[in-house]
C-alpha cells in the first residue's frame, strides 16, 4: 500500500522525450528524473502526469515568429512570452512519455499548451491566467488538498504549477532531486524566489517527502 494518503497527490510534470537530452528542447539532465520519480510515486496513490502537448504552429515556438531566435522573449497579448524551439507536436515521437517512466498507477494524465494562441506551462492555469485545464477541479473531486510537484523543468512548468495549486489553495512542495531546470536568464533562482513567496515548500531529497 502507498504510505502517502490520496489525499497528496504527486503531479509529475512533463517527463516526455522533447525534454529530454536528444530532445528537441531538452533539459540538462533531463532523464536523470526518470528513476527518482518511478521510485517516488510508489509511495503515492494519487499520481498524476502531465504532458506538454502543442498544435505544429503553437505561438510559443519561435519558428512562428518571424526573424525571432529561440529563447527570445516577444510580447503576447497575456505578456511576455519565451520562444521555445519547436517540441511536443501532439502525437509526434518527441511528445511521449519518457519510454522508461514506470508509473503504471497514475490515474491522470493532464495535457496542456493544446490552444495554438496560449501557452501553458502550468498544469492547472494556461499562461493568458484565465483558462482552467481542470486540473483543480478533479484533484478536488478527489479529496486532494496537497500536491507534491517534480519533473522537467523547475523553472517553468514545475514552478507555474507548484504556483498555481497555491493559488487554488492546494499545499503545494517541490521535489529537487526530482526535477531539473533550463535555467535561462536567471529563470531558475527567480522561480525558487516565487515559489518561496507564495508558501511553496522546497524538498531537497526524494526521501524527504
Ligand atoms: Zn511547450
Amino acid at each position: 500500500m502507498p504510505e502517502i494518503p490520496a489525499s497528496t497527490a504527486l503531479i509529475v510534470v512533463d517527463v516526455q522525450k522533447d525534454f529530454c537530452p536528444g530532445g528537441a528542447l531538452a533539459v540538462p539532465e533531463g532523464h536523470a528524473v526518470v528513476p527518482v520519480i518511478n521510485a517516488l510515486a510508489r509511495r503515492f496513490a494519487t499520481v498524476v502526469l502531465t504532458q506538454d502537448w502543442h498544435p505544429a504552429d503553437h505561438r510559443s515556438f519561435a519558428s512562428q515568429h518571424a526573424g525571432r531566435a529561440p529563447f527570445e522573449t516577444v510580447e503576447m497579448p497575456y505578456g511576455p512570452q519565451v520562444l521555445w524551439p519547436d517540441h511536443c507536436v501532439m502525437a509526434t515521437p518527441g511528445a511521449a512519455l519518457h519510454p522508461d517512466l514506470d508509473i503504471p498507477h497514475a490515474a491522470m494524465i493532464q495535457r496542456k499548451g493544446m490552444h495554438r494562441e496560449v501557452d501553458s506551462y502550468s498544469a492547472l492555469l494556461e499562461a493568458d491566467r484565465r483558462t482552467r485545464t481542470g486540473l483543480d477541479g478533479w484533484l478536488s473531486a478527489r479529496g486532494v488538498r496537497a500536491v507534491v510537484v517534480c519533473g522537467l523543468a523547475t523553472d517553468f512548468c514545475v514552478a507555474w504549477t507548484a504556483l498555481d495549486a497555491r493559488r487554488f489553495g492546494f499545499e503545494a512542495s517541490v521535489v529537487e532531486e526530482a526535477s531539473r531546470a533550463i535555467d535561462t536568464g536567471g529563470s531558475l533562482a527567480r522561480a525558487w524566489a516565487e515559489m518561496a513567496a507564495a508558501g511553496v515548500r522546497r524538498i531537497a531529497r526524494a526521501e524527504e517527502v
